[in-house]
Order: C-alpha cells, then sequence, then structure tokens
C-alpha cells in the first residue's frame, strides 16, 4: 500500500530526514514512535504526499506520487489519503456534517451524496445526534471522531495520523485507538500513526523507532 525508498529532506543546512526506507501493507496498522525532533512529522507529512523530499521516491496503492502533477496530486490525496492530527483542524464556523462533507464537495460529489454518507459515518462513529453541533459544543473526544469522519469520507486507502489522541484523556484516547482497528478490520483501512501513546504503540501490528532523522528498529508486536 506505501513505499518509501531513501527520503532525505533538509531544512537550510540541517538534515532532519536520513534515508528514510519504509514499506506498509494494505490492512495494516504501524506506529512510528521517537523523542521529540527526531523526523516523526516531518516524514508523516511526506509520506502524506503534504510536503516533498529532496531525495527518494513514495509509491501509494501502486502510484509514484514524486511523478503526478500538481493538479493530480492534490485530487490523488483528496481521494486516497485521509490525515488526522493531534488538534483537529476542523473549521470552527462549520458544523460537524459540514465539516465532514467539505474534501467529499471538493472531489466533485454533490450535495445530497455527501450529505447522505456523511450522516452514515458520524452514525457508525457514535456522533449521530451531535452532527449539527459546531466543534466549539463538542468534546474533545467527539471534535476527533468528527476529524476522523472527516478523514473518511472519501473512501481513503490509508490514513496517516499524527499523534492522533495526543490531546485527549485516556478513556477518549482508549476509544480513539478501538475506532482505528475496528475501521480497519471493517474498510480494510491501513494506518500509519505517529503516536507518544504507549498502549497504542503496543497494540500495532508494527512499531517503528525513528531516531535521529532514521527508523532504527522495527518490532513485530506480539500476539
Ligand atoms: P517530531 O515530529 O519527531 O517531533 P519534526 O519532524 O517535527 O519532529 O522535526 C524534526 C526536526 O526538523 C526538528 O529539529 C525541527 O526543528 C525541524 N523542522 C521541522 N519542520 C521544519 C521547518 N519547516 N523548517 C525548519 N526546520 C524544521
Ligand atoms: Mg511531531
Amino acid at each position: 500500500m506505501l513505499k518509501a525508498e531513501n527520503i532525505h529532506r533538509y531544512f537550510g543546512h540541517l538534515e532532519v530526514l536520513k534515508g528514510v526506507n519504509l514499506e506498509v501493507n494494505k490492512g495494516e496498522i504501524v506506529s512510528i514512535v521517537g523523542a521529540s525532533g527526531a523526523g516523526k512529522s516531518t516524514l508523516l507529512h511526506i509520506l502524506g504526499t503534504l510536503d516533498k523530499a529532496e531525495k527518494g521516491h513514495i509509491f501509494i496503492d501502486g502510484e509514484s506520487v514524486s511523478k503526478l502533477s500538481k493538479n493530480d496530486l492534490a485530487r490523488f490525496r483528496n481521494q486516497k489519503i485521509g490525515f488526522i492530527f493531534q488538534f483537529h483542524n476542523l473549521l470552527p464556523e462549520f458544523t460537524a456534517i459540514e465539516n465532514v462533507c467539505l474534501p467529499a464537495y471538493l472531489a466533485g460529489v454533490d450535495k445530497e451524496t455527501a450529505e447522505l454518507e456523511a450522516q452514515h459515518l458520524l452514525d457508525r462513529l457514535g456522533l449521530g445526534h451531535r452532527m449539527n453541533h459546531k466543534p466549539a459544543e463538542l468534546s474533545g473526544g467527539e471534535q476527533q471522531r468528527v476529524a476522523v469522519a472527516r478523514a473518511l469520507i472519501n473512501k481513503p486507502a490509508i490514513i496517516f495520523a499524527d499523534e492522533p489522541s495526543g490531546n485527549l484523556d485516556s478513556k477518549g484516547a482508549q476509544n480513539l485507538h478501538t475506532l482505528f482497528f475496528e475501521l480497519r478490520d471493517e474498510m480494510g483501512l491501513t494506518f500509519v500513526i505517529v503516536t507518544h501513546n504507549p498502549e497504542l504503540a503496543e497494540m500495532t501490528d508494527r512499531k517503528l523507532e525513528m531516531r535521529d532523522g532514521q527508523i532504527i528498529e522495527s518490532s513485530v508486536t506480539p500476539e
């Protein structure tokens, strides 16, 4: 589903990624752990095509993303990739369902179809009764589940999450982690999750450790 080869990223003279190689299979949930400043967010942005590496290649769902034109890349990203961030980045002036519909509108889906799908997703995530509320009227856990619904609306192949539970209490974090595994089982989704949460990292199929711009360790989590 995802393959990254020899990824290098520099910020000025600072080499932040020093030749990262990574492969993730369809339906796998992989975690990336490591100290702050190790390059995890930089890597995730590059894998998710939000940022570009100076060197290296990325393949997602069979597509060589480095070869896509700017417009094709934007379309590819909107349809194939979902993002979940530590802070949900929901638009405060829009309701939950409106936030969830936005990526579908960008993909050219009509209002009625988008709203039906958004309703279905929000129901599935236990937010059926909260869909017409704005983000400020929702709890942290609810806001993050709206962000999950937004990430799912275009039926992506892969989800990148950067410290998705970093801002939640332990119950909210647990619920969100459980949800990721349920979604993988229901939809065959693939997840790459940067996390400081040791419980989540131990639950994942594989835990990768980043140190100083490289992946130094890959361990298969025992059943
Ligand atoms: P992590 O997510 O593991 O905490 P980051 O990927 O955010 O680490 O950052 C890795 C290093 O790259 C840090 O030293 C950070 O200061 C630097 N860095 C990240 N983004 C930028 C940027 N846009 N410009 C300059 N330096 C950056
Ligand atoms: Mg980070």
